[in-house]
């Protein structure tokens, strides 16, 4: 067997750039990668067709530069920024084994919020704002 070798995903989609004068970075050249799970297929093939959709427009304009591309980046951010904030938040949770206990016995009768934190972490729907570490705990210790 081979030596096993590991490299890192690129997950830092919140802060990483992804425009440049002439360039556009989408998939995981934006840091598009769930840090949750390790996946980025899905917002690589669904990054890179508003960024090809949005090239296509800014090439019909002739306006490969920064501001002509501008409109893509605000659809990228749009689409993700929200949702590559709640990731680390989400992180944070889960390495806390006490509020993960709490949780995971919570998310077994609150359906609704089970079904939130699942299809929010794959990507299904949007997050929340009221989705906070103290509303999360105000929930899971109701009971
Ligand atoms: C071990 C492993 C397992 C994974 N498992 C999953 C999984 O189960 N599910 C999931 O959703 N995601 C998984 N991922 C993550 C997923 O593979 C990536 O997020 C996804 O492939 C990113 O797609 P991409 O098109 O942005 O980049 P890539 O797939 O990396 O494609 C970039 C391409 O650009 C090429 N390239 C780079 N530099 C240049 C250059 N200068 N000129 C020309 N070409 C260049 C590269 O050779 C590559 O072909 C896994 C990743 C790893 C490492």
């Amino acid at each position: 067997m081979g030596e096993v070798v590991g490299y890192r995903l690129r997950a830092e989609f919140k802060q990483a750039p992804v425009i440049g004068d002439r360039i556009l970075f989408a998939g995981e050249a934006a840091g598009l990668v769930n840090p949750l799970t390790g996946e980025g297929i899905d917002y690589a093939l669904e990054s890179g067709r508003i960024a090809a959709e949005d090239l296509a427009a800014a090439l019909r304009r002739d306006a490969l530069d920064r501001e002509g591309i501008l409109p893509c980046k605000h659809e990228l951010r749009a689409r993700y920024q929200n949702l590559f904030l709640f990731f680390p938040r989400m992180r944070t949770w889960c390495v806390n084994g006490v509020l993960m206990d709490r949780l995971v016995a919570t998310a077994a009768w609150r359906h609704d919020l089970n079904a939130a934190l699942v299809n929010i972490v794959l990507g299904n729907r949007p997050t929340t704002p009221a989705l906070t570490l103290r509303n999360v705990l105000r929930v899971a210790f109701a009971r």
